[in-house]
């Protein structure tokens, strides 16, 4: 109650699927202005919901990070409902960027900066425990400094414990990786780290670069665009519980450096090497974020753009 109090909700600024997004401000001081995020709760499940988002929602306030979404408060209101009070960041998000109406013209010094800005995100969130899960251009918002902040934590988790097994009905489809589709139980860092990879492809080509239209097509998507998972590039794979054998002569070899270096040689070899690190089939394979941070690609020219100068929307 005393929370909510400190912040005065004003007009509604978008809805998603599980949140209504408003515009607000400190009672205090009306030029701190904020996101008011209400999540929306299905009547039958709010206890256990509520509390789940409670808990994960304080564990991610600590995530204080430039590149992470900040969060405020959280309070609820007088009906109940879940408020979490975020920084504002109204310059919209990398989907926009990339292909919305507000699209803008950008190049590789660009990509370079908002690809590291995520990087140093991630890895912020997994050397805390935490995964993501959702990572996708339309969850990475852009403050008016040109900052990219990693947002909607909704789906994120601790993987601390390493013995807890996990859903694999997280992250959405285009972005998730084979072992999802393949219900792996015990995920790691490295389901965020292939997301990365889909971001970075998709920041190149302007268009999704692994657009599957069900669950079952996304495989053979991720078949023909990276290669088809096999014992030989994935020891194990086909122990996972989900795993649906492929006949020899539908197999598609794992894809070469010169097939990256002909669908994204616009970031040069370095840049295609970062890339195809992400994008491993066999997650124990897949660069850890310390790799991906480590990588010559950041230091090889051109340089990052600086924030204040990357484009913007409108
Ligand atoms: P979606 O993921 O479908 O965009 P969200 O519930 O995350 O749904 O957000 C709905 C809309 O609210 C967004 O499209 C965006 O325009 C706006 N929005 C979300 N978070 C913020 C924020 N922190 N600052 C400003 N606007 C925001």
């Amino acid at each position: 109650e005393e929370t909510r109090r400190r912040y005065v909700k004003g007009k509604k600024l978008g809805e998603g699927t599980y949140a209504i997004v408003y515009r607000g401000h400190l009672a205090a001081d009306p030029a701190q202005a904020v996101a008011i995020k209400k999540i929306k709760v299905n009547a039958d499940y709010k206890d256990g919901l509520t509390m789940d988002a409670i808990r994960e929602v304080k564990f991610l306030q600590e995530l204080s990070h430039p590149n992470i979404i900040a969060m405020h408060a959280v309070f609820s209101s007088r009906n109940q409902n879940l408020n979490l009070v975020l920084e504002f960041l109204p310059l919209g998000d990398l989907e926009m960027l990339i292909r919305g109406s507000d699209s803008v013209a950008y190049g590789i010094a660009d990509i370079k900066a908002w690809m590291a800005m995520l990087a140093r995100a991630v890895h912020f969130c997994h050397s805390r425990f935490v995964l993501h899960r959702d990572i996708k251009p339309n969850n990475l918002l852009i403050a008016a400094d040109g900052t990219v902040k990693l947002a909607d934590f909704g789906l994120a988790r601790g993987f601390a414990d390493p013995y807890s097994p996990m859903t694999h009905n997280v992250i959405t489809r285009w972005y998730r990786p084979p072992e999802l589709f393949f219900r792996a139980r015990f995920y790691s860092g490295a389901v965020d780290v292939w997301s990365m990879g889909c971001v970075f492809a998709e920041l190149v080509m302007r268009t999704p670069f692994m657009p599957g239209n069900t669950d079952i097509d996304q495989v053979s998507v991720i078949s023909r665009a990276i290669g088809t998972p096999t014992e030989d590039n994935w020891p194990g794979v086909s122990s996972l519980e989900g795993y649906v054998p492929v006949a020899k002569d539908k197999v598609n070899p794992v894809q070469g450096k010169q097939y990256y270096l002909g669908l994204f040689g616009l970031v040069g070899p370095l840049g295609v090497d970062l890339l195809m690190s992400m994008l491993v089939l066999d997650p124990r394979r897949r660069a850890t974020t310390r790799k991906v941070l480590a990588h010559d690609w950041w230091r090889a020219e051109p340089k990052p753009t600086k924030k204040e100068e990357l484009p913007k929307k409108g």
